[in-house]
């Protein structure tokens, strides 16, 4: 005999609720391991049990995920890309200038011809060191009355009879 609040219980009640308390308990206990069998399901294959809308949703966002990952990926290969192609146009346009320059040298001050090793030698004004093209220094020579050439830069005169046995400015005949 047992007393529950103020209930008088038999003995048989009393074994009944225990019964039925473990009943509950055992289904308890069942639905847990139940809960549990799905969660590492889930985590092994992705989802639990789910409704097909939901398996689309997950599906959508799962690409949309995929898509955005690759678009910033890509995004930074063509971000490197433009850096590396700015850099190249850069050096490019420095060897342009470069380039520029070096013919700039190698042409002749007076007639703006590229020095070579035909009409336009690069010849040296013995009186002065400047030079010229062959070219140019005939016509000088052409035009002065005693067998002299005027250097245009500092006037000074250099006497000579063949203007081919000029010094050759070995220095700027690099292209002839
Ligand atoms: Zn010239
Ligand atoms: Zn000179």
């Amino acid at each position: 005999m047992a007393r529950f609040g103020r209930t008088t219980m038999t003995d048989s009640d009393l074994l009944q609720i225990i019964a039925s308390l473990r009943r509950e308990n055992e289904d308890l206990r069942n639905s847990k391991e139940q809960l549990m069998a799905r969660q590492l399901h889930g985590v092994v294959s992705g989802g639990a049990k789910k409704s097909p809308r939901d398996t689309d949703r997950e599906k959508e966002h799962f690409l949309q995920t995929k898509r955005r990952r690759e678009t910033v990926n890509l995004t930074q290969e063509l971000q490197k890309m433009a850096a590396k192609c700015e850099a190249l146009i850069a050096q490019e346009s420095r060897i342009e200038e470069l380039e520029r320059q070096l013919a700039e040298v190698y042409t002749c001050d007076i007639c703006r011809s590229s020095y070579d090793d035909e009409t336009h030698v690069p010849r040296i004004l013995k009186k002065c060191g400047h030079t010229l093209c062959l070219y140019c220094i005939c016509q000088l020579h052409a035009q002065s009355q005693y067998q002299s050439v005027r250097c245009p830069f500092c006037t000074a005169i250099t006497h000579v009879f063949i203007v081919d046995l000029l010094p050759k400015n070995y220095a700027l005949s690099r292209r002839a």
